[in-house]
């Protein structure tokens, strides 16, 4: 462990040099952050010898949790074993067998895995594919795509305009038409008075309208998250994703469920369209939780209806030349296997299905704090938001409050998340009762101290 305080200053010295994500460009390592050393169980511990809850699981992704020794071990013996394979012209046991499981595990036909590097590669490929498909039967001005203010899909060119948190596009050139977003279906917006029915139908309305308005004959695809994650947890309500895909499917553009966040027992299920909101749909990306953030792995799943379409619309081959060389890497594969491994044995879907109404019960506990103006859980993820003055919202001020929580809950041992305004939490699904009990007297007290400063 490095714990001398000369070492921490000379990783912040080098770390002068690690552009980070997000990071202002013209002030590169000037803000030292926290140094992580080690992890265990749900906690990190930092360069001081701190040991922190990690409440957002590192990125939504730690999900069996830090230190487990069987992904170690399968991941050593796979690199000893076969350490790479080309995945253009080669195949590999562990590639196959995971794709066959995923395939299996996965909703209705989706049954045609292509692995990616992670979240914003699955979701390019996703979009990229949807181009292809239409491509394919011959109608290529069906590309236009639909998406929603405060959703994020990813980092890539075509992902990243596919975002909907406006805030951080500012700077940067984005793909501005073919690119379409609705309203946030955030109930907490709605107008004084509206029910959620009323608001939901709405919503579901803004969709057709623009599918409508674009022409069905011109969109490619509609991609949601069924719970939005880094656009603050924002639960939708109840029915609304079912009712979208119907209305997509009747103007025949495809259904892209963005899971990178929601699958691998987030919401208590191996993938939460189906089972949790009952939707089927035409593709579906994951990533994060497929490996606990072990490795780098993400992935598409394209219906066999969508693959059968094409063949039948062709007379001869046509490749998705689309592809990367880490695609299905052996390594990935093998901590993804290990880790779906730990979720059969320890039944983590079952814990999760069972912990989450405590979960939610103790967040919504510190409802009595004034500042905080809502409390959004589904499974295990949360988002509170905080609100100085609701009848005066102000973004910046609101966000620095939230980042003072943020830096309060540090000090006492949890690890949060801030996300604009909202203090957003997705801990390792291996959390037990007093976990919770602890992250939450620590939020407590981060908001009570945050208050007084
Ligand atoms: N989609 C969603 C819903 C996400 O939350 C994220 C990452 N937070 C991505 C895509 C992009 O994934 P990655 O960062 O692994 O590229």
């Amino acid at each position: 462990m490095t714990d001398s305080s000369s070492d921490t200053k000379d990783i912040h010295r080098a770390d002068r040099h690690f552009l980070h994500p997000w990071e202002d460009v013209t002030a590169i390592g000037e803000t030292p952050r926290t140094v992580l050393t080690d992890s265990e169980d749900i906690y990190v511990t930092d360069s001081d010898g701190k040991r922190m809850i990690d409440g957002p699981g590192g990125m939504w992704c730690v999900n069996v949790g830090h230190g487990r020794e069987e992904i170690i071990e399968a991941c050593a013996a796979q690199m000893r074993r076969l350490s790479y394979f080309s995945p253009w012209s080669m195949a590999s046991d562990v590639a196959a067998n995971l794709a066959r499981r995923l395939a299996a595990l996965a909703p209705g036909d989706l049954n045609n895995v292509f692995f990616t590097t992670g979240g914003s590669t699955a979701v390019d490929s996703a979009l990229r594919f949807a181009f292809f498909y239409n491509n394919c039967l011959g109608r290529p001005e069906k590309k236009h795509i639909i998406s929603r203010v405060n959703a994020y899909h990813g980092s890539t060119y075509l992902t990243a305009s596919c975002s909907g948190k406006m805030r951080e596009k500012a700077e940067m050139d984005m793909i501005e038409d073919h690119i379409h977003f609705l309203s946030c279906p955030k109930p907490k917006d709605r107008p004084a008075g509206q029910s959620l029915e009323a608001f939901r139908d709405e919503k579901v309305a803004e969709l057709e309208a623009m599918i409508l308005s674009v022409g069905p004959e011109k969109v490619a695809a509609f991609i949601a998250e069924p719970v939005m994650a880094s656009g603050g947890v924002i639960v939708q309500p109840e029915g609304y994703l079912a009712a979208c895909a119907e209305v997509c499917a009747r103007h025949d553009v495809l259904f892209i469920a963005d899971e990178v966040v929601t699958s691998f027992g987030r919401l208590g299920h191996y993938f939460a369209s189906e089972s949790v909101f009952g939707v089927q749909p035409d593709m579906l990306t994951t990533a994060k939780g497929l490996t606990s953030g072990y490795q780098p792995l993400g992935a598409l799943f394209i219906s066999d209806r969508l693959i059968a379409e094409i063949t039948a619309a062709t007379n001869e081959g046509k490749g998705f030349t689309s592809g990367f060389t880490y695609s299905g890497h052996p390594v990935a594969c093998a901590a993804a296997m290990a880790n779906l491994d730990i979720f059969e044995r320890d039944g983590l879907l079952e814990h999760v299905r069972r912990i989450a109404p405590y979960f939610e019960r103790a967040l919504r506990s510190l409802s009595d704090i004034p500042v905080i103006s809502d409390i959004r859980v589904m499974g295990l993820m949360a988002g509170i938001e905080c609100e100085l003055d609701p009848a005066n919202p102000d973004e910046d001020r609101d966000m620095a409050f939230a980042a003072r929580v943020d830096a309060a809950c540090q000090r006492h041992g949890l690890l949060l998340r801030p996300v604009y305004n909202a203090c957003v939490m997705s801990p390792p699904l291996i959390i037990t009762e007093t976990q919770i009990d602890d992250m939450v007297r620590i939020l407590r007290r981060g908001f009570e101290e945050a208050l007084a400063a």
